[in-house]
């Protein structure tokens, strides 16, 4: 078991309560509808989810790495999409804000994102630029006391209902990644802004994925947050931070879908006894177990060690792609285990084998995170 600071404690009994009463009935009606109803957006609001992350000082809770991870690993256990509202909220649509932004900007966004009147997105992916990240084209041309943007990101949680992002452009295109990239925010109904439709997934069903585009938008130089060079240093920093949240909603996912097999297989008789007496099963229960209890330390340990403002970037890239391929293996095996009715879209188990996927992909795929570690430990081993 980690040991927990009280009040964080309190926090994960909170959002475990909320999840179970509230989200989880509602969990298959938001996968087929693709739409989180209001009354539960507005449970989440009213229980301050918005703006757990945000310092207290503009209106937020002002918890830090460790109440991301809780929040993020209960919400793993239920419909991934519904947290993508407040979760870009407490994660990577504020932080840039929050790193970079001036005391106005401050001032004027964040108690907005801390209540949930005003949902943040954070765009940094391009149609030609995913993982190569440096190699974005959407250009922000300073023209007087204005910036004139034009591109197009894509795929962007949050994108078609945002009301402010952070987009990440190129200033100067000598110097690209390289100190030519900045972070620019733009608000719903700037001109030449253009929020696309909502794009159909696989999974994540209820979380607004889309485009935004650019063309010829004009926003005020006050806009931009930093100086203009330091756009790539704040994605970057920024990504950190959600790495570790996307971690511990593949730990949450894990355990749910562990103690769904569990379930399962100590009910379902098959020649004449539960399957869980088989040791086929028992090898799967056995495997979940030990890496979910592995992930748990990592996750753990790396919210622990940023908690106490620890450089942990490398951690961050071992912990998303461990844990995220430990959910990966765990939702396989409980489909598995729940043979056709695992199959079947009314069961949790289905649901739950889409969610995950996503997670190896998001905030840099498993590939760039074995980049990241390797690059480091090539260098300076272990
Ligand atoms: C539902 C959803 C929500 C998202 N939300 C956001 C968001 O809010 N904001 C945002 O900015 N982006 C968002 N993304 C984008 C996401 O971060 C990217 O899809 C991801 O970074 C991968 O980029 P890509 O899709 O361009 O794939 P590519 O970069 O084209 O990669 C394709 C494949 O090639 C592999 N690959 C690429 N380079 C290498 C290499 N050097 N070595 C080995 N393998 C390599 C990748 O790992 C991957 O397997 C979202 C995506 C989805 C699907």
């Amino acid at each position: 078991m980690i040991e927990l600071p009280e009040e964080i404690e309190i926090l994960k009994q909170t959002v475990r309560r909320f999840v179970e009463d509230e989200v989880e009935p509602l969990a298959y009606l938001i996968d087929e509808q693709e739409r989180v109803p209001d009354q539960l957006v507005k449970k989440a609001r009213d229980l301050g989810l918005f703006g757990l992350t945000i310092p207290e000082q503009y209106g937020g809770s002002g918890m830090g790495p460790l109440g991301l991870a809780v929040l993020r690993e209960e919400l793993g256990r239920t419909n991934m999409g519904f947290g993508s509202f407040f979760l870009l909220n407490n994660g990577i649509g504020s932080k840039g804000i929050l790193y970079q932004g001036s005391d106005e900007q401050k001032e004027k966004y964040l108690p907005k994102l801390a209540s949930g009147e005003m949902i943040a997105c954070f765009a940094l992916t391009e149609p030609d630029a995913g993982s190569d990240a440096g190699a974005i084209k959407t250009t922000a041309e300073r023209r007087g006391d204005y910036y004139v943007i034009n591109g197009t990101k894509q795929f962007i949680t949050n994108g078609p209902v945002a009301d402010v992002a952070t987009v990440i452009v190129v200033t100067d295109k000598k110097l690209g990644a390289h100190g030519g990239i900045s972070a620019v925010l733009v608000e719903k109904g700037a001109r030449g802004f253009i929020q696309g439709k909502e794009e159909k997934k696989m999974g994540w069903h209820g979380s607004a994925t889309g485009s935004l585009i650019f063309e010829d938008c004009t926003v005020p130089v006050g806009n931009l947050l930093g100086k203009p060079g330091q756009g790539f240093a704040v994605a970057m920093k920024t990504l950190a931070f959600g790495r570790l949240g996307v971690a511990a909603t593949a730990l949450g996912a894990a355990q749910r879908a562990f103690e769904m097999a569990c379930d399962y297989a100590s009910q379902r008789v098959a020649f004449g006894k539960p399957i869980a007496k088989q040791q086929f099963i028992q090898g799967m229960i056995a495997d979940m177990a030990t890496e979910i209890w592995a992930a748990r330390l990592m996750v753990y340990t790396l919210a622990k060690d940023m908690e106490a403002d620890l450089e942990r970037n490398t951690e961050a890239s071992m912990a998303k792609v461990f844990a995220t391929e430990v959910a990966w293996r765990a939702a396989d095996a409980n489909v598995q285990i729940h043979g056709g009715m695992g199959y079947i879209r009314e069961h949790p188990a289905e649901r739950l084998y889409r969610d995950v996927r996503l997670l190896r992909i998001v905030e840099g795929t498993s590939e760039i995170q074995r980049i990241v570690i390797s690059r480091k430990y090539l260098s300076n081993p272990l």
